[in-house]
């Protein structure tokens, strides 16, 4: 490939892709590489490794993906890595979303390819022989969470010695989620990979993680020292100081006014994306409830309905959240607030993605003010808190900061009408 041929090809083309890729691409109109995108594809076809701190929205499963299948193209002619059922490339993420939807990238980025890669998500909370079938004779790309992947081991249904090009995709959320033994059995079976690690924070486990696995990686660093740089200047943060008992009837307010054509809403429970969810479907809103004790049928469902925008909005717990990629989501809003600070930005990114912008609306009351300045100041934000008319609050936030594991601030002695307005919060949502 001269530099001339990809110069013609455009930016993509001058990574070093190929044709069909580049295609596929512009098909989906991208027509600049986002800065994870430039620095990672040239290093990743290098055969180097790769140390990304890098969140979602930023282009990151393009980053791995594209050059990914760029690589197994190429190598197509070689002879096959020996033995029964080989990966080439596995793909290690937290959740199942994540994975149908990388499963779906890979797809969509591939569609062009004269020789497209056999692709399988494995994921759990599904049958796993379907899955045992379609890693008969292997599988060129292999997209798994670590539970499920463990199982197939042990069924026989695959060997992942082989694997040539290992991505662990938001490698701080699988740490977090309590996958580390997982990690530590399946990392030891690989033989020598390419290693790709992609995490939106480093915390000491992580950085561990990545010290042991990498071979001189190259730092991708596209948000260096400020987690929220990459995404600040598209996304729009309000806080909005509101009682409890009342946010489902600001969050309707909102909806009806704003002109959202789809709206992501973050929960604290189970129970309160239910609740949450009913009362705007009785308000002939089109909503769905997105949380873990749902099958996994009906999450993959309400991701498709809203995603397909038959549903306008999605009431969501942080774990059936995660990964969800909606391109163009114009908002999310805190119905609660997240329970850390990481979990806030992993929230916000949901919006405002590759370019778009997006508003994120955070509702603080005076039980959870304490525990927003903490989130803030871990940010280095201050947002004005906002009222609304009709919403203005009538609790007072007291100047006492520090918070209980639930948000509630110490020191401030409840009356007995502030424990009714608790109980009722705690109710009906
Ligand atoms: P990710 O960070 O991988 O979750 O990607 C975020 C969103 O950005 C996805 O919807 C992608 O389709 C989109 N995207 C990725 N790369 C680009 C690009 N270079 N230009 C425009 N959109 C992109």
């Amino acid at each position: 490939m001269t530099s001339s041929a990809s110069g013609e090809r455009g930016p993509f083309g001058s990574l070093g892709l190929s044709e069909p890729l580049v295609r596929a691409v512009t098909d989906l109109g991208y027509d600049t590489p986002t800065p994870i995108q430039l620095e990672a594809i040239p290093a990743v076809l290098d055969g180097r490794d790769v140390w990304a701190s890098a969140q979602t929205g930023s282009g990151k499963t393009a980053a791995f993906v594209l050059p990914i299948l760029e690589l197994l193209g190429r190598a197509t002619d070689a002879p096959r890595a020996l033995g029964r059922r080989p990966v080439r490339a596995l793909v290690l993420v937290p959740t199942r979303e994540l994975a149908i939807q990388i499963g779906e990238a890979i797809k969509s980025y591939g569609r062009h390819l004269r020789d497209r890669p056999k692709t399988v998500v494995a994921i759990g909370g599904v049958s796993i022989n379907p899955q045992m079938m379609a890693l008969r004779g292997g599988a060129d790309i292999l997209v798994a969470t670590p539970g499920r992947l463990l199982d197939l081991i042990d069924h026989n249904a695959l060997r992942i010695e082989p694997v040539e090009i290992l991505v662990l995709d938001e490698a701080d959320r699988m740490l977090s989620l309590g996958f580390a033994d997982e990690l530590a059995r399946l990392l030891a079976l690989l033989e020598r990979p390419q290693n790709l690690l992609f995490s939106a924070t480093f915390p000491p486990a992580v950085r561990t993680l990545a010290e042991n696995l990498l071979h001189e990686p190259l730092r991708i660093e596209v948000a260096a020292g400020a987690p929220l740089a990459s995404t600040q200047a598209l996304i729009v943060q309000r806080a909005i100081e509101v009682d409890a008992p009342k946010r489902t009837m600001l969050l309707r307010h909102l909806i009806e006014t704003q002109a959202w054509p789809s709206v992501l809403v973050f929960v604290g429970s189970r129970y309160a994306a239910e609740h949450v969810a009913t009362k705007l479907q009785r308000a002939k809103i089109a909503a769905a409830p997105l949380h873990g004790a749902l099958s996994q049928g009906a999450r993959t469902q309400a991701l498709l309905d809203f995603k397909a925008k038959r549903i306008k909005v999605l009431v969501a717990t942080d774990i059936a959240a995660r990964g969800i990629d909606v391109v163009r989501l114009p908002a999310v809003v805190n119905y609660d607030l997240p329970r850390s600070p990481v979990d806030y930005l992993h929230r916000i990114g949901r919006t405002g993605r590759a370019g778009e912008s997006g508003v994120a609306i955070t509702f603080v009351s005076v039980d959870t003010e304490a525990h927003f300045r903490l989130i803030e100041r871990r940010h280095d934000l201050r947002l004005e808190r906002e009222r609304l008319a009709g919403f203005e609050p009538t609790e007072l936030v007291p100047s006492v900061t520090a918070t209980d594991p639930h948000g509630g601030i110490k020191g401030k002695r409840k009356s007995k009408k502030d424990k009714l307005r608790e109980a009722a919060a705690r109710g009906k949502p």
